[in-house]
């Protein structure tokens, strides 16, 4: 694992461009970016993913090549970036986030990585492009690619990262709250001048 900085990873999604591109059109997508949790506690690092932001904002990745296939998000790697906030440990449902649930810092974190990589990307930061696995859990962008295993859906094995960031709000709220935030940073121009 390498901490980083957001220029970093702006310089790593610019020099994987064409390779995740390709990746993505081999399968008529375009670049996707995943957001996690990985139900651990906040300085808890898993190589599951490519990006990990600890519980006081640090970003680290595990890889130098953001088109590195990971296991990240069943049935939907290819061509994708997977983010996790290290966070979640104990999660029990929307209104109980345990001990460990996402921090501020953490939330704002996220945000700018959406931005930077969604600018180095060239991607429209929308639901078919930014998704929580919540969300791709239910194959919410309308790609059938994997029976339904998010929330309410039965799965022993149901994955609900991010459906809410703060306790007690409401279902599926998590998504529309980090892309709004990275359009925010989008506005402000984040490393951009
Ligand atoms: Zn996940």
């Amino acid at each position: 694992m390498k901490q980083v900085t957001l220029q970093n990873l702006k310089d790593m999604a610019k020099k994987s461009y064409y390779d995740l591109w390709g990746a993505a059109k081999s399968l008529n997508r375009d670049v996707k970016i995943y957001l996690h949790w990985t139900a651990g506690r906040y300085d808890q690092l898993f190589s599951d993913y490519h990006i990990l932001i600890t519980g006081n904002g640090s970003v680290y990745v595990s890889t130098d090549n953001l088109n590195e296939l990971k296991k990240a998000t069943y049935m939907r790697n290819t061509g994708s970036i997977a983010i996790a906030l290290c966070c979640g440990y104990d999660a029990e449902n929307e209104s109980h986030l345990g001990n460990y649930p996402p921090t501020q810092i953490q939330l704002v974190a996220m945000a700018q990585v959406i931005c930077v990589l969604a600018d180095a990307l060239d991607l429209t930061i929308d639901l078919n492009r930014v998704m929580t696995h919540a969300e791709a859990a239910k194959n919410k962008d309308g790609l059938a690619t994997h029976d339904d295993y998010g929330p309410y859906s039965g799965d022993p094995d149901t994955r609900w990262d991010l459906w809410v960031v703060k306790e007690g709000e409401a279902p599926w709220s998590g998504g529309d709250y980090l892309r709004g935030a990275a359009n925010w940073w989008r506005g402000q121009r984040l490393l951009r001048g």
